[in-house]
C-alpha cells in the first residue's frame, strides 16, 4: 500500500493502473476510519484496485463547527486500510488540494436547501466541490458512500447524472454499534454520559422505521413519534426530524415510494445524525 499527499503521485499510479487494464474503486473519507468506513472499503474490494482519500476538507465547514477539533490519527487509519487490502491512500494537505486561492465550486440547488444545508449553509458547497475534485484527480470507475450520510448520497448521485460524470455512485447500509448507535467519526466526542443518551437516535429511527413497515402512511404521525422518543432524552436537543422524498429531498406528508426519515440531534455540543430509507 502507498500512502502519497501530492496529486500528481495519485495520476502517476492510477495511469499505470489503467494502462495494466484495471478498475479502481474509491472511497472518500475524513479519516479516523471506523467500521463504517471500513464496510465501504470492503464494498470496493469489487474493483481491481481500491483508493481512499483521507482529508478534513475545510471547505465543507462553517465557521462555528468542529473543523480544528475533528479527530485525526494517519497512522492508526493507515494500518487499518493496510489490513483491508486498501491500494493507494491520498491524504492531501489543504493547499494541495486548493492552492493559495480558489475560485471554483460545484454547488447544487434543491436537494441541498433541506435537512442538513438548513443548518449548514455552505456545508454541501464544500462536499460537491471536494468531491468533485477527487473525482477528477482519481478518475475510478467506481465511488463509495454511506447511506449513513443519506442526503450527501442523494446529492452525490444527482452531481454525477447531472454533470455527466463518468462513474458509477454505490450506497452502502448504516454500520452500527451494538447497540444501535450509528458508527461516526464525532461519537469520540461524547462523554459516557453523553454516550448512553446518544442511544436515543437509533431508538427513535427504529420506532419510525417500525411504523413505516408496520404501514402507517401518515408521515407527521411517524414524525411526531420519533420526535417524542428524542424528547424523552433530557441530554437531546433536537435539529430537525424530517421525512422527505428521497429523490428531491423535499418534505412529504404520505409515505409513497422512496422517503428518507432522517434526523439531527445535538447531544452536548455534539451534532448527530441517522435515519431509515424506504425504497421505491
Ligand atoms: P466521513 O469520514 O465521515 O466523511 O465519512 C466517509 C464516508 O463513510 C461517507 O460516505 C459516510 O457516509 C461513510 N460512513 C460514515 N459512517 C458510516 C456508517 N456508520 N455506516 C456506513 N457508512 C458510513
Amino acid at each position: 500500500m502507498k500512502i502519497v499527499s501530492t496529486i500528481e503521485e495519485v495520476r502517476t499510479q492510477v495511469a499505470a493502473w489503467k494502462k495494466a487494464g484495471e478498475t479502481i474503486g474509491f472511497v472518500p473519507t475524513m479519516g479516523y476510519l471506523h467500521e463504517g468506513h471500513l464496510s465501504l472499503i470492503e464494498a470496493a474490494g469489487e474493483n481491481d484496485r481500491v483508493v481512499v482519500s483521507i482529508f478534513v476538507n475545510p471547505m465543507q465547514f462553517g465557521p462555528t463547527e468542529d473543523l480544528a477539533s475533528y479527530p485525526r490519527d494517519l497512522e492508526r487509519d493507515a494500518a487499518l486500510c493496510e489490513k483491508y487490502h486498501v491500494d493507494l491512500i491520498f491524504h492531501p494537505t489543504a493547499e494541495e488540494m486548493y492552492g493559495e486561492s480558489f475560485y471554483s465550486y460545484v454547488d447544487m440547488d434543491v436537494l441541498t436547501k433541506e435537512l442538513c444545508g438548513l443548518s449548514r449553509p455552505v456545508h454541501f458547497r464544500g462536499v460537491c466541490t471536494v468531491v468533485a475534485k477527487l473525482f477528477n484527480i482519481v478518475t475510478p470507475d467506481r465511488a463509495y458512500f454511506g447511506e449513513k450520510d443519506a442526503q450527501q448520497l442523494a446529492i452525490i448521485k444527482r452531481m454525477v447524472q447531472d454533470l455527466n460524470m463518468p462513474l458509477t455512485i454505490k450506497g452502502c447500509p448504516i454500520i452500527r454499534e451494538e447497540d444501535g448507535l450509528a458508527k461516526s467519526s464525532r461519537n469520540t466526542y461524547l462523554s459516557p454520559e453523553e454516550r448512553k443518551a446518544a442511544l436515543v437516535l437509533s431508538r427513535s429511527v427504529f420506532l419510525g422505521k417500525a411504523m413505516a413497515e408496520q404501514g402507517e402512511k401518515d408521515a407527521d404521525r411517524i414524525k411526531a413519534a420519533m420526535t417524542a422518543e428524542i424528547e424523552s432524552e433530557p441530554l437531546a436537543r433536537i435539529d430537525y426530524v424530517k421525512i422527505v422524498d428521497l429523490k428531491t429531498m423535499q418534505q412529504v406528508k404520505t409515505i409513497n415510494g422512496g422517503i428518507l426519515a432522517a434526523i439531527a440531534v445535538y447531544i452536548g455540543k455534539t451534532r448527530l445524525i441517522d435515519n431509515f430509507m424506504i425504497s421505491d
